[in-house]
């Protein structure tokens, strides 16, 4: 949890912590199969794992895995996923979590859900996925449609500023339908009083630029960074920002070398160190902790620059144990 330093800066945010935050987030959920090896494989080799684990993984559903254990959040997922009963395994490990997952489609004629094979390298504290994923994504008439659902299940109270939902979050996947979603959850008249974000991971996905444009907060990844020829994410970040809103938060983690936030208001760059970590235990969902970190830290108003160094930690933590479920 975060420490006595993060303390809430806008008091226009105190209410929320007398009910429950409400966070939808949109993406794909997979069945992660986890090799532990001491060294990354030659190809065409052969060797032993270590240990090996199974476990539900896919980017929103991480990050709502991390803010499900902080007091007060109630997390929602929403996904198109296999068939229900080849879904069990992971519908089980939302609802462990305490993340509602009734806003799913289920595909009944897919009969495998996503999935994920990751090599973590101990010698290099790498992490090489491979993954497969045939299920049709959802279009953005079924996303209206279970919103819409979803919003009405939610008994509004009468306090003025309530929403359905405060935070909104999209895996940054699938453009030219997500970007409907974005449009559709604009035309809510509560909209101003929530945030919508975007995960942008993959460099090669088209148009992008048509979801960084109508979020609010935009998590860009050293992945694509790299991937449009930064090496340093400040740059990055100062290049992207005209391209969004201007009332926009920028992030972009870059690994060990920590993070960097552009805010647009104040057009001011802000950059925290990661942890300093001497054993990397498992860095896969390093960066949906640090977006859980961010949406933790602005649900409950704090600034940008502390919002950022409380994500490098927390995201820094989650390095030092397997999973998401331990103490942080
Ligand atoms: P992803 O999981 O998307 O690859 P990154 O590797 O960029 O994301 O990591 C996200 C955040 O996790 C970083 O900004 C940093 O704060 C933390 N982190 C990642 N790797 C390390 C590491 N080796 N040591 C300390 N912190 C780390």
């Amino acid at each position: 949890t975060p420490s006595d330093s993060y303390q809430p800066e806008d008091t226009s945010y105190v209410h929320h912590q007398q009910r429950a935050l409400k966070i939808l987030a949109i993406g794909t959920a997979y069945e992660d199969t986890i090799l532990y090896v001491e060294k990354f494989p030659p190809e065409d080799g052969k060797q032993r794992a270590q240990k090996v684990e199974k476990r539900r993984g896919g980017n929103a559903g991480n990050t709502l895995t991390i803010l499900s254990q902080f007091p007060n959040f109630q997390s929602y997922f929403m996904a198109s996923m296999a068939s229900e009963e080849a879904s069990n395994f992971l519908i089980n490990d939302f609802e462990k979590h305490g993340i509602q997952t009734s806003a799913c489609i289920f595909r009944q004629n897919a009969f495998h859900s996503p999935v994920a094979y990751i090599i973590q390298a101990e010698e290099t504290s790498s992490r090489t996925i491979i993954n497969y994923n045939s299920i049709e994504e959802l279009t953005s008439a079924e996303f209206g449609e279970k919103f819409d659902e979803l919003c009405d299940g939610e008994t509004m109270s009468s306090l003025i500023g309530d929403v359905p939902f405060h935070w909104i979050h999209f895996e940054g996947r699938n453009v030219e339908e997500t970007a409907k979603m974005m449009d559709y959850v604009d035309t809510k008249p509560w909209r101003s009083r929530t945030v919508v974000s975007v995960e942008l991971e993959k460099p090669h996905r088209h148009g992008l630029e048509h979801l960084m444009r109508r979020a609010d907060v935009i998590f860009f990844s050293k992945v694509f960074a790299e991937g449009k020829g930064y090496d340093h994410p400040g740059d990055f970040l100062t290049v992207m920002a005209p391209a969004c809103k201007s009332t926009a938060y920028l992030f972009c983690t870059w690994g060990d070398a920590g993070a960097s936030c552009f805010h647009n208001p104040t057009q001011r760059l802000f950059t925290a160190p990661a942890l300093p970590i001497t054993r990397v235990v498992d860095t896969v969902g390093a960066g949906d902790t640090f977006i859980a970190g961010v949406i933790y830290g602005l649900s409950l108003g704090v600034a940008p620059e502390s919002v950022l160094r409380f994500a490098c930690e927390l995201a820094g933590h989650k390095c030092l144990q397997i999973g998401f479920d331990e103490e942080m």
